[in-house]
C-alpha cells in the first residue's frame, strides 16, 4: 500500500482554487500568520498565488518580522564534507551519477578525512554536514559511523568540530539506530521532487523508489532520530507543488510523531560538469525569494537552510526574509578542502567567497554569525526544541549562546578587519537582553572567552 503523505490530487485542488482568490484575501492571511496562527494549506495557497509587487513588499515584511521574532538576528553558518562519491544512483541533477566515467571516485580514508576536517576547523567551522553518495558496499553504515566518530575524536588547538550532522541515502531502522548513537545532530535526506511521476522519471537506481524515500523520515523518528532536515530540488517540478507538499511532509511528521522537521533546505537546481538536465520547471529569483518568504510563514519554528548554489546578491535578500542556517565557503567535491575541483563538484556553486568574507557581510547587516551548538549538546532537540522554540525560549538561550560562539570565532579566527565591528555587534545585541541577569551573566562569560576559555554556553 502506498504511504498516505502526499495527496497530490488535494495539492491540485488547492491550486486550482487558489487562481481565484482575491489580493484582499491574502493580506488577511498575512495578518494572520503574524499573529502565529497556523495556515491552512488552501491559506498557503493563496499566498502562492498572488503577484502583486505591492504585496510582495508585504509578504517579505511579514517573514522578516516572524524570522526576528523567532530566531531573532542570528545566522547560523555550517560546511558539507563530501565523504564519498562512489554512487549506485543515475539521478539526472548530480554529476555523482553512476554513469560518469569520468569522475574519480573517491571515498576518503580516516587520514584524508583528518586532513579536511582540519582545513576546516581552520577556517572557523564547527558545525558539519557530511555527504555521501547511495554505495551499500563502500559507504554502508559502519563506514558512515566511524566517520562521524573520527571527526568528532580530533581537537587541534583552535577548535573541534561539534555537531555533526549527515546526508545518507534513506535507510532501514537499524542503520539509522547506528547513526543515533554515533551522536549526529540532523538526519538530512531530500525528497528532491513530491510529484511521484516526476521522481520515478529523474532517478534510476535503488533511490527511484518514491516510497523508500518518504517513508525513510519517519523510520529515522522510529529508530530515535529526533531531528530530521526535509529539502526539495527547486526546479524539477512546479515550485508551488512542492510548497504544498513540503507543508504536508512536515504537518504529517508533526501529526504522527509529534514533532515536525527540525530544518527545510532549499537548494535549487545548478548546472553540473556532466548533467545535460535541463529543468522543466526552473524557478526565477523573484518566485525563489517568494517560497521562502511564503514557506517562513508557513512553517515559522523550523529552521531554514540556504546553500553556497546561491550568488551572494541571493543569499542577502534570503537570510532576511527567512533562512536561519547557510553553509559558507563550501567545496562540493570529495576531498575538495584546499583542493578546489569544479569538474569533480556535485554541481556549480555561486558564493565561493572565504568563510571570513560571509561572516564579515552577514555583520554588516547586523546578522549576528552563529557557530552555537548548545542546543543539541544540552539535549533540546526533537519535540523539546520545539517546545522550547514556541514557548518563545529561543531568545534567552540563542542570544547568549550565539554570542558566545561568535567571540569566540572572533578571538580564534578573525581577520580584515572584522575584529571590532564583530565586537560592536555582539554589544549591541547584549544590550538588548531584556533580563538584567541573563545580561549581567552574559558580559561575564564573554569576560572568560577573552580571557582564553571555550565552548561556553547555557
Ligand atoms: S543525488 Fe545522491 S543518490 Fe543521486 S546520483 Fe547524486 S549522490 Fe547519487
Amino acid at each position: 500500500m502506498k504511504p498516505d503523505i502526499i495527496d497530490e490530487q488535494n495539492l491540485y485542488r488547492i491550486m486550482e482554487e487558489a487562481e481565484n482568490s482575491s489580493e484582499d484575501a491574502a493580506y488577511a492571511i498575512l495578518e494572520k500568520a503574524r499573529a502565529k496562527e497556523a495556515l491552512g494549506l488552501d491559506e498557503i495557497g493563496a499566498l502562492l498565488n498572488c503577484d502583486s509587487p505591492g504585496f510582495r513588499d508585504a509578504l517579505f515584511n511579514a517573514a522578516s518580522e516572524i524570522k526576528n521574532e523567532i530566531y531573532g538576528e542570528r545566522l547560523v553558518f555550517f560546511a558539507p564534507l563530501y565523504v564519498s562519491n562512489f554512487c549506485v544512483n543515475d539521478c539526472a541533477y548530480c554529476n555523482f551519477h553512476s554513469r560518469n566515467g569520468d569522475l574519480k571516485r573517491k571515498r576518503l580514508t580516516l587520514l584524508e578525512l583528518e586532513a579536511q576536517t582540519e582545513i576546516l576547523i581552520a577556517m572557523g567551522h564547527k558545525r558539519l554536514l557530511l555527504e555521501f553518495g547511495e554505495d551499500p558496499a563502500r559507504n554502508g553504515i559502519d563506514y558512515v559511523v566511524s566517520v562521524i566518530e573520527k571527526i568528532y575524536s580530533i581537537k587541534k588547538a583552535q577548535g573541534n568540530i561539534r555537531r555533526v550532522n549527515v546526508n545518507i541515502a534513506a535507510s532501514e531502522r537499524e542503520d539509522y539506530r547506528k547513526l543515533k548513537q554515533a551522536g549526529i545532530g540532523t538526519y538530512q535526506l531530500f525528497q528532491e521532487t513530491y510529484h511521484r511521476l516526476t521522481y520515478e522519471k529523474l532517478h534510476r537506481g535503488p533511490k527511484a523508489d518514491y516510497d523508500r524515500q518518504i517513508t525513510a523520515y519517519s523510520r529515522a523518528f522510529e529508530a530515535g532520530i529526533d531531528d530530521v532536515g526535509l529539502g526539495v530540488l527547486f526546479g524539477l517540478y512546479d515550485w508551488k507543488f512542492e510548497v504544498l507538499a513540503l507543508v504536508a511532509h512536515a504537518r504529517y511528521l508533526d501529526k504522527t510523531f509529534g514533532v515536525g522537521p527540525h530544518t527545510i533546505s532549499v537548494p535549487r537546481f545548478c548546472h553540473a560538469q556532466t548533467v545535460n538536465y535541463q529543468p522543466e520547471y526552473r524557478v526565477s529569483d523573484e518566485d525563489f525569494l517568494k517560497l521562502i518568504a511564503i514557506l517562513r510563514l508557513a512553517v515559522p519554528y523550523t529552521g531554514m537552510i540556504l546553500s553556497t548554489r546561491e550568488s551572494p546578491q541571493i543569499r542577502k535578500t534570503a537570510f532576511k526574509i527567512g533562512i536561519s542556517q547557510a553553509s559558507a565557503n563550501s567545496a562540493a567535491s570529495c576531498g575538495g578542502y584546499g583542493k578546489p575541483n569544479n569538474e569533480e563538484a556535485q554541481f556549480e556553486l555561486h558564493d565561493q567567497r572565504p568563510l571570513y568574507e560571509v561572516v564579515s557581510g552577514a555583520v554588516d547587516d547586523k546578522l549576528l554569525p552563529s557557530f552555537c551548538t548548545a542546543c543539541y549538546r544540552r539535549g533540546r532537540t526533537g519535540e523539546s526544541f520545539m517546545a522550547f522554540s514556541k514557548a518563545g525560549e529561543i531568545h534567552n538561550f540563542c542570544r547568549p549562546n550565539g554570542i558566545f560562539a561568535f567571540a569566540e570565532y572572533l578571538e580564534d579566527f578573525a581577520r580584515n578587519g572584522i575584529y571590532d565591528k564583530g565586537y560592536a555587534l555582539i554589544h549591541f545585541y547584549i544590550n538588548k537582553i531584556e533580563d538584567e541577569d541573563t545580561r549581567r551573566r552574559t558580559l561575564a562569560r564573554l569576560e572568560e572567552i577573552r580571557q582564553g576559555k571555550r565552548d561556553l554556553y547555557f
